[in-house]
């Protein structure tokens, strides 16, 4: 039945809660360079990196309008089908909006460059009901009945984690999600419905609990981020935001709260919740390493506007460290519960945060950030990063088709350079191994680091037929080549490839013999990854050994980046 009938046109702005501006909008910036620039391989070879800005993108924060909210009436979407065979129906029914199919075939040409390529150009919004959500979406079915199954295992895992930390559980109410594969298609849909957010991963519309986004090089945590949002709305008998108008509401507790019940681990084939959100983490220990970390004080009292723009990213992050402090450190156990109490009774969000945690905030802050360089310590041992079932704990960036088919990652890339890249606890010294199969094309591995205001790719290591290269980026639109090596990489067989960062020296080797060396100027690492351009490539026992963690307990500085280093190891001119 066509959901039309039954919901009004979503309200204007009003409700809309949105999520990753900011670093959409480097996103959507690169997205319509690509496009006009197309025909320019070079100038692509520059862009295609930009994606990588969404990387764990954190949000905005919308301003709402309350009297507007109250005055659209809700609107209950279908009833979630009890039974589990509705589940991901064979032939789901496709979605009229407005009493138009959505998104007819004019207009429509940009997709994600290679990504559901099996997709037609005007493929409509399909409905999965769920146990606990109704999915509507243009991705691919097998994409969408996936995560009809991870949505619904969410909801409830989340449902039980907030009333675990808030103590009380707010009754599940239908929810709805829209999922559009494109970019471009969301913003067609946000432009008609939510004018003001057509640059952001996505918002929350409170009237019709309808949270909406897009895959496109959007992660699995931003859907979560946003459906947190609808039970924090029931939590607060409040979705249209009005709270976050009150004085001193405090803005890091919702946004904390979606971010910290919204972060998972894959397990097998599944998720659990709560996970640590290791690329969170890695931004508050780069932060205190160089001293941009926003104290206690000023983050129990910052405002909506921190939470977007260049602030943006700090700002979620430490919003998500101070819940997982508050909820985990053993000396702060059940206030947060109280927390929630006195805030959802009304009380100022200051007052009741002294009433309940102390007045000493200082102190507070102090233990807060013993916690996080305690946090951050990596194990001994290999990190495995693919467990061999999943790449739902990885974001992809720049499309690309993604497989997991027999243990392996099975990848296949388009004309645009495609990521998969995976978060960990960020490191000093580290090895990076894989096993890598090369069909055709470029293939190979990243590395980054989520750090606030810096560009998050640092070394790309492409891979192709009988060479490596080694290239630096340190912008969208600079992508520098460092230095190239003959390697004993044959077609179609596995090769075992090791990078390597251990005392500022960046090494490559391939089957166990040193290709290329060279001295690297960046201190910490938390992004690890694989790209494929043009390519076709498989992947497997994927492993960061930790040599040295990038913080240690109680030390938060260290060499800045970026000074004098040895030479050892010959620093090459860049390759023409
Ligand atoms: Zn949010």
């Amino acid at each position: 039945m066509p959901l039309a009938p039954e919901s009004p046109p979503l309200p204007h702005r009003a409700q809309a809660h949105l999520d990753a501006a900011a670093q959409t909008h480097a996103w959507s910036r690169a997205l319509w360079s690509v496009l006009i620039a197309s025909v320019f391989a070079l100038t692509v070879l520059v862009l295609f990196l930009h994606g990588a800005a969404t990387l764990e993108g954190p949000h905005a924060v919308a301003r709402l309008k309350p009297a507007v909210a109250a005055a659209v009436a809700e609107s209950a979407p279908t009833d979630p089908a009890d039974d589990a065979d509705e589940r991901a129906p064979a032939d789901p029914q496709s979605l009229e909006i407005d009493g138009e199919t959505a998104f007819p075939a004019a207009g429509q040409s940009a997709r994600a460059p290679g990504d559901g390529s099996e997709l037609t150009d005007h493929a409509p919004l399909r409905k999965y009901p769920g146990k606990a959500i109704t999915l509507l979406t243009d991705t691919r079915h097998e994409y969408a009945a996936d995560l009809l199954v991870k949505l619904d295992s969410f909801m409830v895992q989340a449902n039980n984690t907030l009333a675990d930390i808030l103590g009380v559980r707010a009754p599940a109410k239908p929810t709805q999600l829209i999922v559009f594969e494109t970019q471009e298609r969301y913003q067609e849909y946000a432009r008609d419905n939510a004018p003001g957010l057509i640059n952001n991963g996505g918002y929350y519309d409170g009237a019709t609990r309808t949270a909406v986004t897009y895959r496109y090089n959007n992660s699995m945590q931003l859907y979560f981020h946003e459906l947190v949002h609808v039970m924090m709305g029931e939590q607060f008998a409040d979705h249209s935001f009005s709270r976050y108008t009150r004085k001193n509401w405090p803005i890091w507790f919702d946004e904390g709260v979606c971010e910290f019940v919204g972060s998972y681990e894959v397990i097998g084939s599944g998720i659990h919740v709560p996970g640590v959100n290791k690329g969170k983490l890695a931004y508050l220990v780069n932060a205190l390493h160089h001293n941009s970390f926003v104290d206690l004080p000023t983050l129990v009292r910052a405002p909506t506007e921190r939470f977007s723009g260049a602030s943006m990213n700090i700002y979620y992050a430490e919003s998500w460290g101070l819940v997982d402090f508050l909820v985990h450190s053993p000396g702060q156990k059940g206030k947060f519960t109280q927390y929630f109490q006195h805030i959802h009774g009304g009380e100022d969000g200051i007052t009741a945060f002294k009433a309940v945690f102390g007045g000493d905030l200082v102190a507070l802050d102090t233990q807060w950030r013993a916690y996080i360089a305690e946090r951050a310590q990596v194990p001994d041992g290999d990190v495995r990063l693919f467990n061999g079932q999943s790449v739902d704990d990885w974001a992809v960036h720049e499309g690309g088709q993604w497989q997991v088919v027999g243990g392996e990652i099975q990848a296949t890339g388009n004309s645009n350079h495609n990521y998969l890249i995976k978060s960990e606890l960020p490191v000093g010294d580290f090895s990076f191994d894989l096993d890598l199969n090369l069909a055709r094309g470029t293939a190979g591995m990243i590395l980054g680091n989520n750090f606030h205001g810096e560009y998050p790719y640092y070394f790309l290591i492409d891979v192709s037929r009988d060479a490596v290269l080694l290239r630096r980026a340190s912008s969208a639109s600079m992508l520098e080549p460092l230095m190239q090596a003959w390697a004993d990489i044959p077609i179609g067989k596995w090769r075992h490839l090791r990078v390597s960062v251990i005392n500022h020296v960046l090494r490559v080797e391939v089957a166990g013999r040193e290709a290329l060396a060279m001295r690297v100027d960046r201190d910490t690492y938390s992004l690890f990854g694989i790209h494929v351009s043009q390519a076709r490539a498989r992947f497997r026992n994927l492993t960061v050994r930790p040599e040295r963690s990038a913080l240690t307990a109680g030390e938060v500085e260290r060499t800045p980046a970026g000074g004098p280093i040895e030479a050892a190891v010959p620093t090459l001119a860049p390759k023409p």
